[in-house]
Formats: structure tokens, C-alpha cells, sequence
């Protein structure tokens, strides 16, 4: 019955092996959902019947991507048998996932559960291709050692990129890395050719991680990451919206002010050059003639150290950020819109307005919250990419 209403009419054309494998995605989801779950239980949760589910469970422990453990709980009114739970053998296998950054990696490392098991940040000093591969190739050697015990090792790698990626992989635009169309995948297919590789833009697993945290099924949801410029993750009926060209949520570049800031792109007053966390350190850069990093500024916000040169900052900051985010609110009119910028982070007022000026728009209803993955989403939704690929599954639900 639950797959008649998930698939609809391809049910009946369908073969065995394709219901097969639709049956243990819908059972692997689940018992990471749920773990710990009986037998019994997932027959309930997934609406299978108990055969079927023995069947499976049977496959997947010989696998080894199951383990099953007897419960320590008495059995419940019901009388019986203590029932024997089942877990991901989360512990077989690890997933790694990069992003590439200016001056640095960083990376995450995550078991099959998708649960962060190292992350770590590795400086680079040359931004060629051929240099960032190779010190991937380090950082891979470097997570090997770590985890050599597990039965599949890490399968596979990730890497989000800050740029334009079409869907064949291709690095069509990096401007942090000055890239133009780079085939980096087939760059690092050469040092690891039987390990699955995969490049997206940094948002594209950023969203992928905070749909995975979030569960929020169905309902449209934005994430937007607000830092070095300004990209955007659209989810879209469970799926994650790529464009035709696989270079949707440029949201960074639509102009807000005509004859506005010059931008690298070639146009003017897009809404990166002013709303991003970068645009901001650079006004008041600007404005004190010198450089205040971004923990100087915590910590004169924690002191009451704000004159009224930095309040009036703040306040048009307000304004950039409000006029670009309520156009995305009006067009996608999302359940949720999730933001990564760590002014608004250390800085609650600013979001308190933002919100103040948005919901007087009496129309929205879209909540409005800050990533609370932070700067992991990327790398985490880059494991979490390999995790998919490995199980064969559509969903993997992280932990909070
Ligand atoms: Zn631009």
C-alpha cells in the first residue's frame, strides 16, 4: 500500500529487483531514522509486511551494514521475549567531504550515520588544480590512518566548491580559486580511480545537509549562506532545484541598487557586494580606516564597544540584507529559509528586526532561522552525498 501511494502507477510495470531495492532504501531509511527499531517495528513504520522485512534485514546483515543487539527492556505488557533491536553498523564505513575555500580546506569526516566523527581545516598555499589535488590526496591518507579497522574504509569523496559546476562535474567558474572549467573530478579519479567523486557547488551540499537535519518534507525550503558572497540552496518538492545547467541559486548576483557597487561579475549593485559578511567587514574596514576582524568584532559587540558611526552601519547592513531576502521570500514563498552569516549570528538584533520588517508584510508566513550546522553544512552535505550513493538511498536524517 505504501509503495502504491509513493510510486503511484509505476508499480505495476516494475520488476522484482526494482521493488527489491525500492523496499531496502524505504527499511535502511527508516532504521536510521528510528534506530533502535525491532523487526516488528519497521514492519508498522513502513506499512511491509513482516516477510519482506525479514528477508532484508537477513541481507543487510550479511552486508555487515546492520548489527542487532538483544534489547535490555523487558518486553512490555504484551509479555514475551525481550525483542531484538537493530542498528546501522555505523562503524563499517566513513564518508569524506571537502570544501574548497581560499586559503584552506575543510574537511569533515563522518561514519555511515552521518554523524561528524573529525573535522579539521588544512591551509593551502598554492591554488593551482594540480596543487589542491594532490593535497587532498594527503588529506585522504590522513583519514585512511584514522579509521583503518572499518570494513569498507571511506567511500567516497566529496568536494564543494564555491563556483559555478555544471552537471558533468565540470568547474565551469571558481573566483576564490580563479579556476575557469577545470574536469577536477577526472583530475582526482586519476590518484583514486575506483573511488566515487563527486563536485557541487558549496550550496548545493549545504542544503543537502540542513535537509537532512531539518526533515522538513515537501514544503519548500531555502538555505542561504551569507559569508564570503551570497549563494543560495533551493529544496523544491523533497528534491534539490540544480537549473538546467546545474548553476540555479546565483541569488549573490541579482541587483538591488542599479547603478550600485561594481562587482566581479561585471555588473553593478549586486546584493553580495553589500549583504554578504564580507561586504560588511569591508564597509567597516572603510569607514574606521582600518581592518576589524570578525572576532575584534564579537568582542566589541560583547563590550558595548558600538559607536554611532558602527550602529548606522549596522542598521543599513539591515537594510541590504531585508531588501534582497524579502525578494526571495516573495518568489519561493518557502516553509523555512535558513541563513549562514555570522554577524546575525553573534548579533540578535539584526535578526529581530529583519523579522520585524518582514512579517509586516502580513503574506509571509516562511520562518526565518540561522544554520545551526554553521560552517560544517557544506563538508557534512558532502558526506552525506557519498552516504546516499553507498546505500542506495533518498534520505539519510541527521541527529539533532
Ligand atoms: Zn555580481
Amino acid at each position: 500500500m505504501l509503495l502504491l501511494n509513493r510510486f503511484g502507477g509505476t508499480m505495476e510495470i516494475a520488476d522484482s529487483k526494482f521493488i527489491k531495492n525500492i523496499n531496502r532504501a524505504i527499511i535502511l531509511e527508516e532504521i536510521i531514522k528510528n534506530e533502535p527499531v525491532s523487526r516488528s517495528d519497521l514492519a508498522k513504520i513502513t506499512g511491509l509486511n513482516k516477510v519482506t522485512i525479514s528477508s532484508q534485514i537477513s541481507d543487510l546483515l550479511d552486508e555487515k551494514l546492520l548489527i542487532e543487539k538483544k534489547s535490555e527492556n523487558s518486553p512490555g505488557t504484551s509479555g514475551g521475549k525481550k525483542p531484538i533491536l537493530l542498528f546501522l553498523n555505523k562503524k563499517c564505513a566513513y564518508s569524506l567531504g571537502l570544501e574548497l575555500k581560499k586559503d584552506s580546506i575543510s574537511s569533515v569526516l563522518t561514519n555511515l550515520n552521518g554523524e561528524i566523527t573529525q573535522k579539521e581545516a588544512f591551509s593551502v598555499k598554492k591554488t593551482s588544480p594540480e596543487f589542491i589535488a594532490d593535497k587532498i590526496e594527503e588529506i585522504f591518507k590522513y583519514y585512511t590512518k584514522s579509521i583503518k579497522n572499518s570494513k569498507f574504509g571511506i567511500i567516497g569523496l566529496s568536494v564543494g566548491v564555491h563556483g559555478k559546476i555544471d552537471k558533468n562535474n565540470i568547474i565551469i567558474e571558481c573566483n576564490n580559486l580563479k579556476w575557469k572549467n577545470i574536469n577536477f573530478k577526472k583530475m582526482l579519479q586519476k590518484k583514486f580511480p575506483d573511488l566515487n567523486i563527486n563536485i557541487k557547488n558549496n550550496n548545493y551540499f549545504s542544503v543537502l545537509a540542513e535537509k537532512s537535519f531539518y526533515d522538513i518534507p515537501n514544503d519548500p525550503f531555502i538555505f542561504l549562506n551569507m559569508s564570503a558572497g551570497i549563494g543560495m540552496g533551493i529544496v523544491i518538492d523533497n528534491n534539490i532545484l540544480l537549473g538546467v545547467n546545474g548553476l540555479s541559486g546565483e541569488a549573490g548576483h541579482v541587483s538591488i541598487e542599479l547603478n550600485g557597487r561594481k562587482c566581479y561579475c561585471g555588473r553593478r549593485g549586486c546584493w553580495e557586494t553589500y549583504a554578504c559578511e564580507n561586504a560588511f567587514f569591508k564597509d567597516l574596514k572603510d569607514l574606521k580606516k582600518k581592518n576589524i576582524s570578525y572576532d575584534k568584532f564579537s568582542k566589541m559587540l560583547d563590550n558595548n564597544e558600538i559607536d554611532e558611526e558602527i550602529t548606522a552601519l549596522l542598521a543599513d547592513y539591515e537594510n541590504y540584507i531585508y531588501s534582497g531576502l524579502l525578494s526571495i521570500i516573495n518568489i519561493f514563498d518557502p516553509k523555512l529559509i535558513l541563513i549562514y552569516n555570522r554577524i546575525l549570528n553573534i548579533y540578535p538584533a539584526l535578526v529581530k528586526n529583519l523579522k520585524k520588517k518582514i512579517y509586516k508584510h502580513n503574506k509571509i508566513e516562511a520562518s526565518i532561522e540561522l544554520s545551526e550546522l554553521k560552517e560544517d553544512s557544506c563538508c557534512l552535505g558532502a558526506c552525506i552525498s557519498n552516504i546516499l550513493g553507498f546505500l542506495n538511498i533518498n534520505f539519510l536524517k541527521l541527529k539533532k
